[in-house]
């Protein structure tokens, strides 16, 4: 165990979920934050508060080192973007090739105001689920852009401050793996049961990976990774 305090950035989504799982396994104390930023889709918030109690409830050796969970309300990202994100419009691909599901700057802001809630609670690590293996096009989740926030928010709090990202060289399928090897399956089915990772903000579908539509990007990302997972582990 390391001894640093981190802060998440937790969403309630498999990805940033299995990121809480990898903090609690290797730092002395882990606290969470979350943005609502005007998504259409409330559930992912609900999700947050449901993984986090079971978190406590089910894994006595993580409960202990997890803290505070900070919810920001940055309503401001959601008016300044126009996407399907925020927006009831149907997910396609823009001009420039990026899904109109993108937010720009929104993993920028969100590493900047974890920053400064990072200042405040002494915290020295910031954890994200950016990845750029199964990655949706997202220039804001690519590995350079982290290395640039770090040392910009390092430099700009006088601080170090280092950003970690546990997925960003790993594709769908060996993030449940790596779920499986934090939590065993107790954490699979937390993933399962607990995260949201869907689009269209379905929970009325219930998958052997998870609530979903089925059809959207999203939905499509994680069912393939997980029945991936599932031939490799389990052919
Ligand atoms: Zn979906």
């Amino acid at each position: 165990m390391i001894a640093k305090k981190a802060i998440v950035l937790f969403s309630g989504g498999q990805d940033s979920t299995t990121c809480l799982a990898w903090a609690l396994n290797q730092y002395e104390h882990v606290e969470t934050i979350g943005f609502d930023y005007g998504q259409n889709h409330r559930i992912e918030l609900d999700c947050r508060h449901t993984v986090l109690a079971r978190i406590r409830n089910d894994f006595p050796q993580w409960a202990e080192r997890l803290g505070e969970d900070h919810l920001l309300e940055i309503g401001v990202l959601g008016r300044i973007s126009d996407t399907a994100l925020t927006k009831d419009a149907e997910i396609v691909l823009q001009n420039d090739g990026l899904p109109n599901t993108f937010v720009p700057g929104r993993n920028l802001l969100f590493l900047t105001l974890a920053s400064a809630v990072a200042y405040r609670r002494g915290c020295t690590v910031l954890v994200g689920g950016m990845c750029e293996t199964d990655f949706s096009g997202y220039p804001d989740c690519r590995d350079n852009t982290m290395k640039a926030m770090q040392v910009a928010l390092s430099l700009g709090i006088a601080r170090p401050l280092v950003i970690e990202t546990p997925l960003m060289w790993i594709d769908k399928a060996e993030t449940w793996q790596l779920a499986a090897t934090l939590g065993g399956d107790k954490l699979v089915k937390t993933i399962q049961e607990d995260t949201h990772t869907c689009y269209r903000g379905d929970r009325e579908h219930m998958h052997e990976w998870g609530f979903g539509c089925g059809t959207c990007p999203a939905c499509e990302l994680r069912a393939g990774g997980y029945s991936n997972w599932q031939k490799e582990t389990r052919p």
